[in-house]
């Protein structure tokens, strides 16, 4: 028999991590399940022929966007390598009129153009006047003034190039969130907390950085799938083909539909919300390259918008975000697929989907099919959360719910899709989770492999 837990935590995406690290800096006994072989979620690395291959996730802001994510850096030291966590060049372009038009996303863009009409800007200066001063919350978005205003609602008052040709594709391309389908708050909250893309960085060594950092000081069994968890003696049991563990308290740091599954008793208030919980798919692909290839007009820059396609809503040129995601005089590419597309190719085989995507990419990049070495297909069935008007009626009750054995992390929580909402929601069950460990001293057993 193993050493006593007081937590357990299903999941090493950056929630789970920061939630187990959290835990035990409060003095808890921890430890982490994760499914997959390897730790970071969505925010994971591959590494491959001397490419540094991000699946999911690409960047983050500065602190003052990501405060939560930027303690953590902090906590694990990795601010102490100012190179560590570098900025991105020409973060964001969009492609308008067979070129990428840069500076979007950034004040400068207001005057450069974007490929934007003048009184479209003038348009988009007022939406981001009334995103500022609507004082949104996006830990708390369902109290922001937008009632049950869509993405798509929320943009028809302003000039269409606004929502064609900038907010919508963003929408799209980062989220996988169909504009008439994704709640306005979250969009908003998000836009307003994220800042200006001048200030995007991203981890020099893979966006899995800091979940390896706090994974490293932690108690993590990777390849161990839970399949249930159930109230037992002396706290919840997690089942697994793995081995029952059984600990006083447990947090759920999976997507919402799978912390449905897994725990399908959860009291009426939080299965309201898991169930109204939806997620986008998102489907990416990378490309490894015999040379740095990048979309006309972009040649320095990173992630390009494009607009105006039914299958590519963003190619992002890795290499160039930082060069050491490539070896020296290769390229590395990825291209990600519009929300429609992701639907629809999900579960294409890989051929196909990368085939159907470089196809796409060719009208930005001509000749890029011919100087790939290989591609990689990332399929996320659980991509970004979809906050659909009724998660975010559901969300207030479940926010208040009362404190219990079985609790939640994730980017779901506060439907903010970014690895920020799923690091803050750490903060908040590590918090619930300690007052419970801390006021009941039950007895604790462990029948652990
Ligand atoms: C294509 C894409 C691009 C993105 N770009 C950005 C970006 O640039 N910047 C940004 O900030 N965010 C970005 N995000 C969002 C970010 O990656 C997520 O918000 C973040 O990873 C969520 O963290 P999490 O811990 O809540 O969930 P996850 O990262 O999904 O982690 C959940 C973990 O739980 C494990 N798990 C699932 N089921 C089980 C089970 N039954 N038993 C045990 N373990 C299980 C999974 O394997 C996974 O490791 C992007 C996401 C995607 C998909």
């Amino acid at each position: 028999m193993s050493a006593p837990l007081d937590a357990a935590v299903v999941g090493a995406g950056p929630a789970g991590l920061a939630t187990a690290h959290l835990l035990a800096a409060a003095g808890h006994t921890v430890r982490v399940l994760e499914a997959a072989d390897a730790v970071g979620g969505r925010t994971r690395t591959l590494r491959s022929d001397g490419y540094l291959v991000d699946t999911g996730a690409e960047m983050i802001p500065s602190a003052d966007a990501y405060p939560a994510t930027w303690r953590l850096v902090r906590a694990t030291g990795l601010d102490s390598d100012p190179e560590a966590v570098p900025l991105v060049r020409d973060a964001l372009a969009v492609w308008w009129n067979g070129r990428a038009r840069p500076h979007a996303g950034r004040p400068l863009g207001l005057l450069t153009g974007m490929g934007l009409s003048g009184r479209a800007r003038l348009d988009l200066a007022r939406l981001l006047r009334r995103l500022d001063r609507a004082g949104l919350d996006p830990d708390r978005p369902e109290r922001a003034a937008l009632g049950e205003e869509t993405v798509a609602d929320l943009l028809r008052r302003y000039h269409p190039q606004v929502r064609d040709r900038l907010l919508g594709p963003l929408a799209a391309g980062f989220f996988g969130w169909p504009p008439e389908r994704a709640a306005a708050a979250p969009f908003a909250a998000h836009l307003a907390a994220s800042g200006s893309t001048a200030t995007w960085r991203t981890y020099r060594d893979g966006m899995d950085t800091l979940p390896r950092a706090l994974a490293a000081r932690l108690d993590v069994r990777t390849g161990h799938p839970v399949t249930g968890v159930a109230h037992a003696p002396g706290g919840v049991r997690l089942d697994s083909p793995r081995g029952a563990v059984t600990a006083r308290a447990v947090v759920l740091a999976v997507p919402a539909p799978v912390a449905l599954r897994l725990h399908p008793g959860a009291p009426p208030a939080e299965r309201e919300y898991l169930e109204a919980c939806g997620y986008a798919p998102m489907l990416r692909v990378s490309l490894l390259l015999d040379a740095p290839t990048a979309p006309r007009g972009a040649r320095r820059g990173f992630a390009v918008l494009v607009p105006d396609d039914p299958v590519l809503a963003v190619v992002t040129a890795d290499h160039a975000k930082h060069p050491g995601r490539a070896p020296r005089g290769r390229g590395l590419v990825s291209l990600v697929a519009s929300p429609q597309a992701a639907r629809d190719l999900i579960d294409a085989p890989d051929d196909e989907v990368g085939a159907r995507l470089t196809a796409r990419a060719e009208r930005l990049m001509p000749g890029v099919g011919k100087r790939v070495r290989r591609t990689i297909v990332h399929r996320f069935r659980h991509g970004l959360p979809l906050p659909e008007p009724r998660a975010l009626a559901a969300r207030p009750a479940f926010a208040d719910r009362p404190l219990a054995p079985v609790d939640y992390a994730g980017d779901w929580t506060a439907l903010r899709p970014c690895s920020e909402g799923a690091v803050a929601s750490a903060f908040t069950a590590a918090e619930r989770t300690s007052a419970l460990l801390t006021t009941s001293r039950e007895p604790i057993t462990t029948e652990a492999p």
